[in-house]
């Protein structure tokens, strides 16, 4: 079910709820105040008959009731007998005044108008009679005995009566209206919701199709109209937006490295192939060349297993893996690391600089890995004649590793793009000296997972020093 018809039959459930309860409510509290004004004028005119009786010496005059109320006015001696009334030659039932006045009933409110609760309506005070009331064949009569205290025919008692017809049958039809007038009212409300879900709603519909014809063109390039105004909609188009933005980033990224990767690949792989193919036609070579051949064929080789091992170690950093750290000495890592980077040097000078004891949390591969990167680089850019110094010292809370050669440097403008996976400040050269350009790529992978951080100074011609931060561990 969509959300539109789902809001549509919300508001509509709640309205077939709140509207009849309103209804119902308003039109009681309406009818239930007709009775009481009808209760109220039959004491005013009862009263009014009562005040001329005991002024009168002849006894009480009948008069009829003013405006549009029909009420009519009984009067009865004080045994109880009709002795006059103003409804002419009429015949009514009379009623037994002292039996009203013994019975005190109460309003003449029917079951609906007496569900209104109290504190909503006042109904009036009887003044010294009673109501009741007086139920015929074609109508219901609503009746007030007031008893006269004078003497002869003022000593009986005054009836007020008003008929109740009217009120009665518009209250009757009430049930009958109610559930039309009702159901009218839903159909308008469901209508109501629907147009203003639907309203509500449409940007949401035009971001599905815009997405999904994002999805279907791949096009990531696209992004979906964003509404006007900064509401949650809106929030959520420019949230969209940025997705897309940060996947396009991605996927751009995703295929420069596949791109890259398949370059740097085809490399080796070609000059492979052209040394099996030159081995296995000229059979008549000479030793030197053939020699030539195969010392070829085992450099790409090596390369090419290298290149492989480096992306696999990228890919896996892409794919979020998490290096299971703990704590270990940081100063033997490197020891074992300037020990194996001395069989890479040729020529140059390799010694060890102020050197503290420092214990980290880390992976001992990967920082055996991370100092054999950086001292194969001091290595590779650096003349034989050069020197590549290695040290470690605290700084605070963290362990700071400088690897430090006085090779042939990085022009300013190289230096802001070696971390990027295979640059080369000059390719030709580093290919040469076996370079994959991904080594510094996987340097700051590994140190980003040691939380720490990584970065070179060089000055081109007198060389480079590369800075390794990485928390101390404060563990024993
Ligand atoms: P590569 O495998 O080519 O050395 P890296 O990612 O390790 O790739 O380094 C990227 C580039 O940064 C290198 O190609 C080189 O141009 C430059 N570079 C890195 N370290 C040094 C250094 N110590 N001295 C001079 N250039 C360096």
């Amino acid at each position: 079910m969509s959300i539109r018809l789902r809001l549509a039959l919300c508001y509509g459930a709640l309205f077939a709820v709140i509207i009849p309860l309103l209804t119902f409510l308003s039109y009681a509290i309406h009818a239930r105040g007709q009775y009481d004004d009808l209760d109220r004028a039959l004491v005013v005119s009862a009263g009014h008959a009562a005040a001329e009786a005991a002024t009168s010496a002849s006894g009480p005059h009948l008069v009829q009731g003013k405006g549009d109320l029909e009420i009519a006015l009984r009067l009865y001696s004080p045994n109880g007998i009709l002795e006059e009334s103003s409804l002419g030659t009429e015949v009514l039932t009379s009623v037994n005044p002292r039996a009203v006045l013994r019975a005190q009933a109460g309003p003449a409110y029917d079951a609906l108008t007496q569900l209104v609760p109290p504190l909503l309506t006042q109904s009036p005070s009887p003044a010294g009679g009673a109501f009741g009331l007086l139920v015929t064949p074609e109508q219901r009569w609503r009746l007030y005995v007031l008893p006269l205290h004078g003497t002869g025919r003022a000593s009986g008692s005054i009836e007020a009566l008003t008929p109740l017809g009217r009120e009665d049958a518009s209250i009757r039809g009430f049930p009958v209206a109610l559930p039309i007038v009702g159901l009218m009212r839903l159909v308008v409300a469901l209508v109501g919701s629907w147009a203003i879900a639907g309203n509500a709603l449409r940007p949401i519909a035009k971001m599905i199709h815009t997405a999904q014809s994002i999805a279907l063109s791949r096009d990531l390039s696209r992004r979906v109209a964003t509404p006007s105004h900064r509401d949650e909609l809106g929030q959520l188009a420019a949230t969209f937006n940025e997705m897309l933005a940060s996947i396009e980033t991605a996927y751009q990224t995703q295929q420069r490295f596949v791109a890259d990767a398949s370059h740097e690949l085809r490399a080796p792989l070609t000059a492979i192939q052209g040394n099996v193919e030159l081995l296995r036609r000229q059979r008549t070579m000479s030793e030197a060349d053939r020699e030539e051949a195969l010392v070829e064929l085992e450099r790409e080789s090596a390369r090419l297993s290298r290149l492989v091992a480096d992306l696999l170690m990228l890919a896996r950093s892409d794919a979020g893996t998490f290096l299971k750290r703990c704590p270990l000495d940081l100063d033997a890592i490197i020891l074992d690391a300037f020990r194996e980077a001395r069989h890479l040097a040729h020529g140059q000078v390799l010694q060890l600089d102020p050197f503290e004891p420092a214990r980290v949390e880390g992976d001992e591969d990967r920082l055996k890995q991370l100092l054999l990167i950086l001292l194969d680089n001091a290595l590779k850019y650096t003349p034989s004649d050069g020197q590549v110094t290695l040290g470690l010292c605290r700084r605070g809370t963290d362990v700071e590793v400088r690897v430090r050669d006085t090779g042939i440097g990085i022009a300013p403008e190289d230096l802001p793009h070696v971390f990027e996976r295979f640059y080369r400040a000059d390719p030709a050269r580093n290919r040469d000296l076996g370079g994959t350009g991904l080594g510094l790529s996987i340097a700051r992978w590994i140190v980003e997972q040691h939380e720490g951080e990584v970065r070179l100074e060089s000055q081109p011609g007198l060389g480079t020093t590369a800075m390794v931060r990485l928390p101390l561990c404060l563990c024993p």
